[in-house]
């Protein structure tokens, strides 16, 4: 791709967090991108799953006033005799009209068009703090690969102008993704999200193969990794799924460190507000549960775990 294609190049954002600490290294903004091979069913960013824009609606925000069904064109808000707002989340076609008309701040649009060069101009304008903490840029999703032409040309001109850049990836991805792109990637923080080919099947909807070859693929060509392990209680933590994370981390040079995520159920909400089913059952782990899980990963080998 040309330089002028590359910054005209467009992608759907869903977030941009600024002083983000715990997605890499230092200071961080994490541009969010919508789009998810995966259906892992504790995700916690649920509108980040479809690559579309999608209308969100907040029942505790809502007052009742009825602007949005005067300003939908598709019939997408009703109300019931009992005056409670139902929407039908199927038909909408995220236009935004309703999102103006309300005055309550009870519905937003997930996903902006933006272009390189703009997500760049908000990035850039860190530097400062980037530089302090050796921080920079870490584009998440979703999988930010799946909008690889835009991860790409945002990757290549943060590099381009100085600025330490991860990313956050599920690890299923085109192996020649992550061949291309990792010339501008400091440092891969990947997924390992369940032990064993049907375990991961079940819970993400992909078999761990495609994973496990393209962690092969990022230790042959030297690429810096920090591995990021959701635990989940009932779902895939096992005493099994620890030792194979201590085994993989010892096994693999490139592997700097391993971050557990303790299950939190922020996804639930978020869920719920898209019209979206959340069935996962699983208890948030106490601290000692959690302190135990690192000494457990420790057990096994010599092993850099930290929480995350
Ligand atoms: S975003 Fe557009 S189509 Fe969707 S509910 Fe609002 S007004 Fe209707
Ligand atoms: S415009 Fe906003 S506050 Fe009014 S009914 Fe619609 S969502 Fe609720």
């Amino acid at each position: 791709m040309q330089a002028s294609a590359q910054a005209k190049a467009k992608g759907i954002v869903f977030d941009i967090q600024k002083f983000s600490v715990n997605d890499g290294p230092g200071v961080r903004t994490a541009v969010f991108l919508k789009g998810c091979q995966m259906k892992c069913v504790w995700c916690h960013n649920p509108e980040s799953l479809s690559v579309r824009k999608q209308l969100s609606f907040s029942q505790q925000k809502c007052v009742g006033c009825r602007s949005c069904e005067q300003a939908c064109p598709k019939g997408v808000h009703t109300f019931d005799a009992a005056g409670n707002h139902l929407v039908d989340f199927g038909n909408c076609d995220a236009c935004g009209l309703c999102v103006d008309a309300c005055m309550h701040d009870a519905l937003k649009i997930y996903g902006k068009e933006m272009t390189v060069d703009q997500v760049f101009a908000e990035v850039i304008k860190d530097k400062v703090y980037f530089d302090k903490s050796r921080g920079g840029l870490t584009l998440s999703g979703g999988e930010a690969l799946k909008q690889f032409d835009f991860s790409l040309a945002l990757a290549k001109k943060c590099k381009e102008n100085g600025l330490h850049v991860c990313i956050e990836t599920n690890g299923a991805s085109k192996p020649e993704h992550y061949r291309a792109i990792a010339p501008y990637v400091d440092l891969f923080l990947f997924d390992y999200k369940a032990t064993g080919d049907k375990t991961h099947k079940a819970l993400t909807g992909l078999p761990r193969r495609l994973v496990d070859d393209n962690l092969k693929l990022l230790e042959q060509i030297n690429a810096a990794v920090i591995l990021r392990c959701p635990i989940i209680p009932g779902y895939n933590l096992s005493e099994q799924h620890l030792e194979a994370i201590a085994r993989l981390a010892e096994s693999m040079g490139n592997i700097q460190k391993v971050e557990l995520l303790p299950y939190h159920n922020f996804g639930k909400g978020k869920a719920a507000e898209i019209g979206r089913e959340y069935d996962v059952e699983a208890d948030i782990p106490a601290d000692e549960d959690v302190q135990n899980w690192l000494a457990k990963v420790r057990s096994y080998g010599e092993v850099n775990v930290t929480l995350s």
